[in-house]
């Protein structure tokens, strides 16, 4: 038996089958740009079926028709840039993001001014396939974006929030959980505060307007997720300066 199809089932004023947190989507189970009339169809945006609705996602029947029940959801691979050749120079830091379950999900090589461009700082981004790691422009397109550390989150309550990588990996060093998003200031997404939900976070900004405006983004973005948030301006730090700065300031310790 075949699935009508799907004109025949979805009804014309779609707005009103919008997916929202007390009707979330039937396919996918998340509460945003999906539609769905419960228990009768879905028209997911993240998880595939045999029908494409145009632009606008997958159809699925939700009364149990073989034909569109729930499939497993599959992720839209990376490309894979044929012309991707890792830079022979060495990065200068290589960060890995795990996925929550630490397994390798992908990393960020970092390559000090003149390394790769006499200018600037270059980062690079490499996801793990197979075994492998791929790199190379659009490599980074439909990856799940995930916190540094992610995977350490449930075996801490406290945990700090800094701007960057190295700040992270200083503060591990004392033993201390600090987390950071991929893309620094100003670039915490909504759905990483849900890593933290019921967590003592603590947000240490670094010294610029940017780091105060992310510093309120991350509070902003964890009301009401985590179990407390407060943002600690550390005493005595130069313009631009971060808890790296601080802990060298201070002989390379922490009191
Ligand atoms: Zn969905």
């Amino acid at each position: 038996m075949t699935a009508p199809a799907a004109h025949h089932v979805v009804p014309d004023n779609l707005r009103d089958y919008r997916v929202s947190r007390e009707n979330p989507c039937g396919i996918c189970g998340k509460h945003d740009w999906c539609l769905c009339q419960p228990g009768v169809w879905a028209i997911c945006q993240r998880v595939e079926s045999e029908h494409r609705w145009g632009e606008a996602g997958w159809f699925h029947r939700l009364d149990g028709n073989e034909h569109t029940n729930r499939r497993p959801a599959t992720r839209p691979l990376p490309s894979t840039p044929k012309s991707y050749h890792r830079p022979q120079a060495e990065p200068s830091a290589i960060y890995h993001y795990n996925t929550p379950y630490g397994d390798p999900h992908y990393r960020k090589l970092r390559y000090n001014k003149g390394v790769l461009n006499p200018e600037r700082k270059v980062c690079l981004f490499e996801v793990y396939r197979d075994g492998e790691w791929i790199g190379g422009r659009g490599c980074m397109t439909g990856v799940e974006r995930v916190i540094y550390r992610v995977e350490q989150i449930p075996f801490y309550d406290s945990i700090f929030v800094v701007e960057g990588e190295k700040c992270c990996d200083l503060l591990w060093d004392f033993g201390i959980l600090a987390v950071c998003n991929d893309d620094g200031a100003k670039h915490w997404r909504r759905e990483y505060s849900q890593a933290l939900a019921g967590k003592v976070v603590t947000i240490l900004p670094d010294n610029d307007p940017d780091g105060r405006a992310h510093a309120d983004l991350v509070a902003r973005s964890l009301f009401g997720i985590a179990k407390s948030i407060k943002i600690v301006s550390l005493p005595g730090l130069g313009l631009k300066g971060d808890v790296y700065d601080w802990i060298m300031a201070s002989g390379g310790s922490i009191s």
